[in-house]
């Protein structure tokens, strides 16, 4: 057994209103320079959406060979504008810069300084790669607009009329969709593929935190860490032709202070937390067969902080004393493993991921409101799971490798304890039937 100390995060998905703060200060932070312009180590998903890079969940993508171009002709898969732009012809199989997205600044030349005149001036798109103007037909957070929910807004005579022809049928529509937000950043795997797949071996994971960090003298730009991702959180700075990644701000965590996202998150909903972990067992956790079983040995992996024998092992191991003591404390053990609450992200990469989330749970109370119950009420907790507006299976495929049971599980314990703590909070007895079904 050799017990090692891991930083992880938890992100209580119910709280984050897609407000970019902690995308816009991580970019401040890390990647405001030449050769990181697309480059977001904190980005905000739209679900459902095809993410950031686009259908980087496509694992079939990345595995190279041939496709069709728009022409119908066989090319390399990574034969695209990135590729061409940054010298790239053949192997390794990555984005390209059309799947993040071009970035862009506008001509505020023009904004400020048009003469005088009948129309309003306008900022036109620039592209900060080629310079030119642009037509901008991607980027991050493009699914906004796709869930079917511009059917409800704006002045489209189109949607007017469907109103008033349709009015019921409209709103059965909408009140089909859905929408929530995923941040993410590196998930700092306890098993990273992408130091597996550095031919330089330049990728490395911390022996104190396991935080992964990228030896920038030792980088020689292969990029097959962008290909071995399955993230796709490794990214290609093509001014130093290096390949550069979230740090978790190791910085800020060696004097005690939390990642900038964290810190800016205007939900609240970033806890960060360590846990210990026995390191021999990883790659056994990472390899059983059934991937419906990678949560359970993920969570097997976590050892108790308060039991004897682990925290003599840590000692043995030169954990000091104030890093034990943060792992009693650990929000993350404590939603992960004690509550249950916390789930990986696509547990069947098999990278263990260390960014843990709980999963929304609001759209239950919205719908039913509009039935004429209290969705928060303890005699509608359990009616209302059976009412939800994000799909079980939804969710399931993005934290559970499809177990629909066990995100029924995280869900049902969300909406009790909501319920039981509602109760404290208005000043009523707390319903302990609610405690005892979700132990
Ligand atoms: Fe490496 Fe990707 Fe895991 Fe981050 S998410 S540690 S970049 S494999
Ligand atoms: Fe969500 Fe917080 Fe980021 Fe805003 S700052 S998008 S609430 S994670």
């Amino acid at each position: 057994m050799r017990i090692m100390a891991q930083t992880a995060m938890v992100m209580a998905l119910d709280k984050c209103i897609g407000c970019h703060t902690c995308s816009v200060t991580c970019k401040q932070a890390w990647t405001n320079r030449a050769g990181t312009e697309y480059v977001w180590f904190n980005n905000v998903e739209t679900r459902p959406g095809q993410g950031y890079p686009r259908r980087y969940e496509d694992q079939e993508r990345w595995k190279g060979g041939w496709e069709l171009n728009s022409r119908g002709r066989l090319k390399l898969k990574a034969g695209g504008r990135l590729a061409k732009l940054f010298g790239i012809f053949a192997s390794p199989v990555q984005p390209e810069l059309n799947d993040y997205y071009e970035p862009w600044t506008y001509d505020y030349e023009n904004l400020i300084n048009a003469p005088a005149g009948n129309d309003f001036p306008v900022a036109k798109p620039k592209s900060l790669i080629t310079g030119q103007d642009m037509k901008i037909t991607w980027s991050a957070n493009w699914d906004d607009n796709l869930g079917g929910s511009e059917q409800t807004g704006g002045q489209d005579p189109v949607l007017e009329k469907m109103r008033r022809d349709a009015e019921e049928k409209v709103k059965l529509e909408f009140d089909s969709t859905f929408m929530f937000y995923l941040p993410r950043i590196c998930e700092h795997c306890l098993n990273p593929s992408c130091m597996a797949s550095c031919p330089s071996g330049a990728i490395y994971k911390r022996e104190e935190d396991g935080i992964v960090l990228v030896d920038q003298d030792r980088c020689r730009g292969w990029r097959q860490c962008i290909t071995g991702c399955p993230y796709k959180k490794m990214y290609f700075n093509h001014r130093s032709g290096k390949a550069e990644k979230c740090t978790f701000c190791y910085p800020r965590i060696e004097v005690g202070i939390p990642t900038v996202c964290a810190e800016t998150c205007v939900g609240r909903l970033r806890y960060i937390g360590i846990f210990l972990y026995d390191a021999d067992r990883v790659t056994e956790a990472a390899s059983v067969p059934n991937e419906q079983d990678l949560y359970e040995a993920q969570l097997d992996l976590m050892m108790d902080p308060n039991d004897p024998e682990v925290i003599a092992g840590a000692r043995a191991e030169g954990i000091p004393e104030d890093w034990l003591d943060a792992a009693r404390r650990s929000p993350v053990y404590a939603l992960a493993k004690e509550m249950r609450v916390a789930l990986p992200l696509h547990p069947e990469y098999r990278t263990m991921p260390m960014v843990w989330y709980v999963p929304p749970l609001s759209p239950i109370v919205d719908v039913l409101k509009e039935q004429g119950h209290d969705g928060e009420a303890a005699e509608n907790l359990f009616g209302a799971i059976e009412a939800l507006r994000i799909p079980v299976e939804y969710l399931a495929e993005l934290f559970t490798a499809g177990d629909t049971d066990l995100v029924t599980a995280v869900l049902r314990k969300l909406a009790a304890m909501r319920a039981y703590m509602r109760n404290i909070t208005l000043g009523d007895e707390p319903d302990e039937r609610i405690a005892a079904d979700v132990g």
